[in-house]
């Protein structure tokens, strides 16, 4: 994992909105104001809990939807109000690539593994059925599949093998990031540690770099150079791996953390969530997402939104708490 300062990816306050309820006159917040940078072969991890938004910022990524507001440069170049057509006709196109969740769902039933693999790279690089050929087949030995696999159809697959079609399709047009958004939670759990190993090796091999959306922080944090946390469509804490995963700043960290059962720290102080969060429906712009259901909730909480700031370990923390308590 060699992470150059070159960034690949520049997010900016980027924002999705849904109407939704009668007249459709109130917003659902999916995604609220978000920056992020990717640099190039570097490994983010995107955590929070369901609902908070990380499939629907994967989405924007990948230029599935489009942004209500905000701003994605890819090398340089602004994509997110680009108009569908131009992107898709762009050679950034090939440089996002996006593994799914469910690769059951994700393969087409009807496609062998060849016709699978092959489709994005008619539709995206061309080239003669040989070469087409070639490149399939490499893409399969390299998520470690036999070639005879490739006259085969999804329903005579295991799990693990649609996810390793799924990766040899995502790999094959050689993008400069992968957008993972859950690609092993639909595996049993052994299944799931050999495509982890394989992710982490195709990262290293090709240098690319990735967006790994996960809501298991364990998960992530074996895998990603650096972690954001999300709640309720904004990221509330930003940082080395290892900073998040031993000294946490904000408590939603903290609690997601003290979820994982983990014998070193088992007489560390836990925090407990109570209650589920709030609704993403029309949020207070002047409160902490988090506030309601905070453990160490501060009156300020529910009037001041808190901004990201620098922590001392070169993260970013959205807490009024922040610096001034210390856990670790
Ligand atoms: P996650 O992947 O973290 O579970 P999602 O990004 O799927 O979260 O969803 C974030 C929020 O946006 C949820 O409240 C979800 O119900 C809502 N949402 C997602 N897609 C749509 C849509 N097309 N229309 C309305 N609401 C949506
Ligand atoms: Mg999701």
């Amino acid at each position: 994992m060699i992470a150059s300062s070159l960034p690949l990816i520049e997010i900016q306050s980027l924002s999705k909105r849904y109407p939704v309820g009668s007249f459709r006159r109130k917003m659902l917040h999916a995604v609220d104001e978000v920056d992020l940078t990717i640099s190039q072969g570097e490994c983010i991890g995107l955590v929070g809990e369901s609902g908070c938004g990380k499939s629907t910022l994967a989405r924007l990524l990948a230029r599935l939807i489009d942004p209500t507001e905000g701003q994605i440069k890819v090398s340089g170049v602004e994509i997110a109000n680009m108009p569908a057509k131009t992107f898709g006709a762009s050679r950034l196109r090939r440089d996002i690539q996006v593994v799914f969740q469910d690769p059951t769902e994700s393969l087409n039933p009807g496609f062998t593994v060849f016709q699978a693999i092959a489709d994005p790279l008619k539709r995206l690089v061309g080239g003669t059925g040989k070469e087409i050929t070639e490149k399939v087949l490499a893409a399969l030995n390299d998520v470690g599949l036999p070639k005879e696999y490739s006259s085969r159809y999804p329903h005579q697959l295991s799990g693990g093998q649609k996810a390793r079609v799924g990766i040899a399709r995502a790999i094959v047009v050689d993008p400069k990031l992968l957008v993972l958004d859950e690609p092993t939670s639909a595996l049993d759990v052994s299944v799931q540690s050999l495509i982890l190993k394989l992710l982490s090796k195709l990262q290293a091999q090709r240098n690319m770099s990735y967006l790994f959306v996960s809501h298991d922080l364990n998960v992530v944090r074996l895998l990603c150079d650096k972690i954001a946390v999300m709640y309720l469509g904004r990221i509330v804490e930003f940082g080395p791996s290892k900073s998040i995963y031993f000294s946490p700043r904000h408590p939603y960290t903290r609690a997601l953390i003290d979820a994982i059962p983990d014998p070193l720290r088992k007489n560390a102080v836990r925090t407990k969530l109570e209650g589920s969060a709030s609704s993403p429906i029309d949020p207070n712009p002047n409160a902490c997402r988090f506030s309601g259901r905070c453990p160490v909730e501060l009156p300020i909480c529910t009037q001041v939104m808190p901004e990201l700031v620098p922590t001392t370990d070169g993260g970013l923390v959205a807490c009024h708490r922040a610096g001034g308590e210390d856990r670790s």
